[in-house]
């Protein structure tokens, strides 16, 4: 079976052919590491991950870039003021009385603990931005040979009028996209779709972080970072480009023109947009205080892996309804895997053909995880024996990601209990050395203990 993929592109279920069958090139664009990453971008990320993994599992070799924003996104960011506010690692350094470089480092460490906690596999590279300033500078000066930059007073432009294509990811024409446009805010634009490649620092300026250029010092803009990093990672045209549907229609549309101008090829052949998480029906966002982190997520007794399966609930492609209710209701679902898986010992089995037929067609029918994770149940469900159950879910474990080896019960001889119930004494006692001794005992014999509140567990190490 192969995978196919919607593509935005096209907006056709396309079989996925890569260019070179030897190495798929990914890139996920990442967060702007202002602030702590939302349940919302979560689920762009994880998508992102499920992607990757089914790749994987489908033996491909993959080259997967995810960038962190440490530069350059300004704060408003909508059609038409993409190039006006302030940028928000600026704004964040100002709010929290850090310098840029600590606020990105500090919401970059903090992006890959949630990273961890989701068990997300991590990308081949991650790049920032602030390295990459000099393959921004020399594309914008191949952009400006050929023609297609010209220079107002805050910045240096891309002009969408020399870009015919303008507009063919979003499937808007230019007309509709300047009647959509808001209020021109920099007449010295020539067109409502134009956007800054490179913008002059401010002359009072009291910016952390700022490069020369030939054009005068200043910083790069946002979508210029992303085909840059993208480009001298991948290559010209890249396999797969990820991202939330909000990206979609500026984003990707100015990161297309700048690309394709500049190297006359196609930018990216697969486009994967993941669609919006609503909270309560309605928009997250943090001026209504809905928009949830990990720590909300922890602080309410959940689980990041019970979100990870309340996001494998919905389509990828569909609106996904954020509720405690719905979080809840995957949480009891993974209790419940839990506890069956809890309840497995049989050692040696096999894959299950039919189980693995289901889930695949389901997967690989443009990542349908609903249908896979139905797959799942069915297999626990069936008469196949506790052996091959569990060798099974190991296997499709691998695209899931939940984790759920951990969780198979294997039994656990007398004597590991033995030691896990002398480790227990010594821990009630604060004797931590001589605990500390048999945990590492414990594991060298292929098991781990797990402290838990009234006592521990022990689980078979894989
Ligand atoms: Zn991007």
């Amino acid at each position: 079976m192969e995978l196919k993929l919607y593509n935005s592109l096209t907006r056709e279920i396309e079989e996925f052919v890569p260019q070179d069958p030897d190495l798929v090139t990914m890139y996920v664009c990442g967060p702007t590491v202002y602030d702590y990453v939302t349940v919302g971008n979560y689920r762009t990320y994880v998508l992102g991950d499920i992607l990757y993994r089914t790749l994987l599992y489908k033996k491909f070799n993959v080259k997967y870039i995810m960038n962190l924003t440490d530069v350059g996104h300004l704060s408003g960011d909508n059609l038409g003021d993409a190039d006006v506010g302030e940028d928000r690692i600026e704004k964040a350094a100002e709010r929290e009385g850090k310098s840029a470089t600590d606020i990105a480092s500090f919401y970059i460490r903090d992006f890959k603990d949630g990273i961890r906690k989701l068990n997300l596999l991590k990308p081949t590279k991650f790049t920032r931005a602030t390295e990459y300033i000099s393959e921004q500078i020399n594309l914008i000066k191949v952009l400006e040979s050929k023609s297609f930059t010209y220079e107002t007073s805050d910045g240096v432009y891309f002009d969408t009028g020399k870009f015919p294509d303008y507009g063919k990811l979003s499937g808007l024409d230019d007309k509709k996209i300047k009647e959509g446009a808001r209020v021109e805010v920099n007449p010295e634009k020539k067109n409502p779709t134009d956007f800054a490649l490179w913008k002059f620092s401010p002359r009072d300026s009291k910016r952390w972080q700022e490069w020369n250029s030939p054009w005068g010092k200043g910083f790069p803009g946002w979508h210029l970072e992303c085909s840059a990093m993208c480009m001298s990672e991948l290559g010209e045209t890249v396999d797969l480009h990820v991202g939330g549907e909000d990206l979609k229609m500026i984003h990707h549309q100015n990161e297309i023109a700048q690309s394709e101008a500049a190297t006359g090829k196609k930018f990216v052949n697969y486009w994967v947009h993941g669609a919006f998480l609503l909270v309560d029906e309605g928009r997250m966002s943090k001026s209504l205080g809905n928009a949830y982190t990990l720590y909300d997520i922890e602080e309410r007794g959940y689980s990041p892996m019970d979100l990870r399966y309340f996001y494998l609930g919905a389509h990828y492609r569909s609106p996904l309804n954020f509720t405690w209710d719905a979080l809840g209701a995957a949480k009891s679902a993974m209790e419940r895997l839990r506890n069956i898986l809890s309840g497995y010992k049989q050692e040696g089995g096999q894959l299950s053909p039919d189980h693995v037929f289901r889930f695949e067609e389901a997967l690989l029918e443009d990542l349908n995880m609903p249908k896979a994770l139905a797959a799942v149940w069915d297999l626990i469900k069936s008469d196949v024996s506790e052996g091959d159950k569990i060798v099974t879910l190991l296997y499709f474990d691998e695209v899931l990601g939940l984790d759920l080896e951990s969780y198979i019960g294997y039994e656990i001889p007398q004597e590991i209990m033995d030691l896990a119930k002398t480790r227990e004494q010594y821990r009630r006692n604060g004797i931590w050395d001589k605990a500390d001794v048999i945990r590492k005992e414990i594991e060298e014999r292929g098991f781990v203990v797990e402290d838990e509140i009234d006592g521990f567990k022990v689980k078979k190490k894989f």
